[in-house]
């Protein structure tokens, strides 16, 4: 125990290391840019930059590197050494100039058209609120990057910016009620991680897993989930040995990794923090998945992050829980026990709902990705459509707050929002529906959608901005009012009666609920080439532009990426399975067709009767052959007809004709391994990948 305390946080210049190093003058001003979010000046980053290099040399570092989220949605970083010449030997140096400022060349990071090609410079800005860590000998510096002339080429830029926006706009809401001495608001983010482990030694065998992260092909095993009996199950040595170090190098970087359990499926896993500011769960949550995936390289595993890396198999995703805390620790999504703090409560809960209905289709791209598309609607994940889930009771209040009923009997006449306290609900009770894409979970919303490959910080983006927005629109309002108890429960009544058609509590799974989305115009997006226009529709790039989160340029650039990571990821499935089944697959398949062959031909020429079997066996693998050799013919023709055109025509393409010619491609493929002599078959198979770990 002892020891966890002194491992945790060893590697970051947190702020009892600065407290410790830094003068006390330059420790002041550093927080006031920190918890102000006011520029950094010259002198106090030199300062600064001397503190953390001698702390980081100390800890055995010997480089530094801004560390930053390019639109790849991984982390990037480039090393220097600390070493210079001089005094006739070397020198270790490391300036607050450094410290605030690099420039990485930003030609090879994917920037949407952003950067000409003559202009290849990037720059990365240090992001203060963010603490410096060391990472494999190197002195970490989380920074956001853009371009010359300031767009933004990351995803931290506008997460930055939208925490400040919500910030400002939850102020004005919060100032129209007793503030209790809030300063500053500011978004709360915990995410709960799920992986799979695959032994190393098995993975290499499979291209597809090297290459694409999931298996292309792959009969099932046997036996999949249907026993349920893997979720919290026991975890042995090795996994348990492997998880342990995954803590402790985490624990070491700051990060609260907090319970690790067995998921659903074999082999599948789940790792999840205490939660934390938003920007630093997001810094925090890409650590985790570098984190999960070195440290498995040790235990013999690769650790796969993909949506989707077995057929029939569950999936994994990520649950971002969200939620918005003051400055001195109150959680605006707790309904409180006073009226006024209901009121507070229900008129953040409005805005929410409002938000969540008015930007479903933001909310649905940001978490639109090619691997996710075999999740979302997959009676695993939650469905393509978003909803909110609030528990019977919340809703029930809300409907007779928006109806003016009275509640369960409590009250004889309607409740007054900011006279009569909140009926109680119990909290508990809030969880249950695990099917929904954005669940109200007591004092939080758990958006449930995510991939468990993508970056938090998209969707964080969306969710402060739509929200923000909401606020803003009651801000106006209700700033102006002269009678505030009666506007503001105008508001939240007429609010609710607009947007309650995106609150749904049943079964997210079921048929009947796309019929039901449908009827109530909710919107379907089924796949990502679909989703991605959406995200330059006008009303959008009003949005964002408006609270100058992104400029129109920086919109476009980021869909276009969008559209391009989506072909590309494509493309590069149709091109392993086509090496894998006309360099593997089909010779294996004709290898035994031949010994079938073999064996017929031999019984005959000795006059054998030849088993009433064996003639049909050998006709449907030659059926199967010959029809898997046309799946991989008609995968080329369409890659072939695809070349050179614009990514989103690409795009809906690959979404409309290439995934189902894959996927009939597959199909024989799997019918292959199910006849084919085990020996013979190139790959490991399901039960090697599932089961062996
Ligand atoms: P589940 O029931 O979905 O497995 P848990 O309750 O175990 O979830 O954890 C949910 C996650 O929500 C944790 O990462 C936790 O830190 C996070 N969380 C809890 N409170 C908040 C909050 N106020 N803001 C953001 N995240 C939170
Ligand atoms: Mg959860």
């Amino acid at each position: 125990m002892r020891e966890i305390k002194q491992t945790f946080g060893s590697m970051v210049f947190n702020e009892t290391v600065m407290q410790e190093r830094l003068p006390k003058e330059v420790y002041r001003k550093l927080q006031k840019t920190m918890n102000e979010g006011k520029v950094l000046d010259v002198e106090i980053a030199s300062a600064v930059a001397n503190a953390m290099k001698d702390w980081a040399i100390e800890k055995g570092a010997t480089h530094y590197t801004h560390w930053f989220q390019p639109m790849t949605g991984i982390t990037a970083e480039k090393h220097e050494a600390f070493i210079t010449p001089g005094n006739g030997g070397i020198l270790l140096e490391f300036s607050g100039k450094e410290l605030i400022k690099g420039e990485p060349d930003a030609s090879s990071f994917p920037n949407g058209g952003l950067r000409a090609t003559f202009e290849a410079r990037g720059y990365t800005t240090w992001d203060p609120t963010s603490y410096a860590f060391i990472k494999d000998k190197t002195l970490c510096i989380p920074t956001a990057f853009c371009t010359f002339d300031g767009l933004s080429l990351d995803k931290k830029t506008p997460l930055l910016r939208s925490m400040e926006l919500i910030h400002q706009q939850a102020m004005r809401i919060i100032r129209l009620f007793d503030h209790e001495g809030i300063t500053r608001v500011t978004t709360t983010v915990g995410s709960e991680q799920e992986y799979f482990l695959v032994d190393r030694h098995l993975y290499e065998q499979r291209p597809d897993l090297v290459l694409c992260k999931r298996t292309l092909f792959g009969a099932p095993a046997p036996r999949g989930q249907e026993l349920e009996d893997h979720y919290f199950g026991m975890i042995n040595e090795r996994v348990k040995a492997y998880m342990q170090e995954v803590d402790e190098e985490l624990w070491k970087l700051g990060v609260f990794a907090k319970t690790e359990h067995k998921e659903v499926a074999p082999a599948q896993f789940e790792l999840a923090p205490i939660f934390t500011t938003a920007n630093i769960a997001a810094d925090h949550n890409q650590l985790m998945m570098e984190v999960l995936q070195k440290v498995a390289l040790k235990h013999g595993y690769e650790c796969l992050l993909h949506e989707k890396p077995y057929e029939g198999i569950n999936g994994s995703g990520k649950h971002n829980n969200w939620s918005i805390v003051t400055n001195n620790g109150i959680n605006l999504l707790e309904p409180g026990k006073t009226p006024e703090k209901n009121a507070r409560f229900l008129l953040f809960l409005t805005a929410i709902i409002k938000a969540v209905d008015d930007y479903q289709d933001l909310l649905r791209v940001s978490v639109a990705t090619a691997g996710n598309d075999h999740r979302l609607g997959a009676n695993e994940a939650p469905p393509a459509i978003v909803s909110i889930f609030l528990g019977t009771e919340l809703t029930n209040i809300l409907e007779a707050l928006e109806q003016d009923l009275p509640y369960n009997q409590t009250y004889e006449r309607s409740m007054q929002i900011g006279v009569d306290v909140l009926p109680e609900f119990p909290k508990d009770t809030t969880d249950r529906n695990r099917t929904s894409p954005f669940a109200f979970t007591g004092n939080k919303f758990e958006f449930r959608m995510l991939g468990s490959s993508l970056s938090i910080s998209c969707p964080n983006i969306i969710l402060n901005t739509i929200v923000a927005d909401a606020l803003s629109q009651f801000a106006d309002r209700l700033e102006k009012s002269t009678d505030f108890k009666q506007d503001l429960n105008k508001l939240i009544k007429e609010t609710l009666h607009q947007h309650k058609r995106i609150i749904f509590n049943g079964n997210g799974y079921g048929e009947e609920w796309v019929e039901e989305a449908k009827q109530r115009g909710l919107l379907n997006i089924e796949n990502t080439a679909k989703a991605i226009p959406y995200y330059i529709a006008d009303k959008n790039v009003k949005l964002f532009t408006k609270y100058q989160i992104y400029t129109k340029e920086e919109m476009f650039a980021r869909d276009e990426i969008l559209f391009d990571t989506y072909s590309k990821t494509l493309h590069i499935e149709a091109n392993t399975m086509i090496r894998m089944a006309s360099q593997d697959i089909l010779p294996a398949a004709i290898r035994y067709q031949k010994e079938l062959l073999t064996t017929l031909q031999m019984k005959k020429q000795l006059s054998l009767e030849s088993d009433p079997a064996e003639r049909p066996l050998y006709d449907t693998l030659s059926k199967e052959i010959k029809d898997f050799t046309l799946a991989i013919q008609q995968v080329k023709e369409i890659l072939e007809t695809t070349k050179g055109l614009p990514v989103h025509q690409i795009s809906s393409i690959y979404a409309d004709k290439l995934i189902p010619l894959m996927d009939t491609l597959r199909q024989h493929g799997d019918h292959l391994e199910e006849m084919v002599d085990r020996q013979t078959w190139p790959y490991p198979q399901y039960t090697d990948l599932l089961y062996r770990i």
